[in-house]
């Protein structure tokens, strides 16, 4: 029971260290500027608000660093948005089929409910990890502007 216990916060300190700033997780999981991380890439931080869902500055403004890095760059993260629903959708099925042993019918309409409720999240997750894979951190950005 110990060693589970040991296992457990073993785990949970290495996530809490993924999530420090420096690591791609930070920029992903906050919007961050992929290459300092010093602010958001978005005009309104909350994805929820509909209507400035993809509204994004256009460099940044510390590190200039310019978010479209080319004209129509984030058609890409239509291909991360499609995994990305995927995964939530295994996740919410396993959860409510496995978890809360629900019917494959309630199981269902759980996925598609969730799924709608989730989009603007998936939207902007898919756009930060799209970025992250082109643009990396630089904790020399001071020096290099
Ligand atoms: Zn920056």
């Amino acid at each position: 029971m110990l060693q589970i216990k040991l296992l457990y916060e073993l785990l949970l300190c290495k996530f809490l260290q993924m999530l420090k700033k420096g690591t791609k997780l930070y920029s992903i999981l906050t919007g961050s500027c992929p290459k300092c991380h010093e602010e958001s890439m978005y005009l309104d931080k909350n994805p929820y608000h509909l209507g400035n869902l993809y509204k994004m500055h256009e460099t940044c403004s510390h590190c200039n660093t310019t978010y479209k890095i080319e004209p129509s760059f984030f058609y890409g993260a239509m291909y991360v948005s499609y995994a990305l629903s995927i995964a939530f959708g295994v996740a919410f099925f396993v959860i409510s089929r496995l978890f809360l042993q629900t019917t494959l019918l309630t199981s269902f309409i759980t996925i598609a409910v969730d799924l709608i409720v989730c989009t603007p999240l998936i939207a902007r997750l898919s756009r930060n990890i799209y970025i992250n894979m082109f643009i990396h951190f630089d904790k020399n950005w001071k020096q290099n502007l």
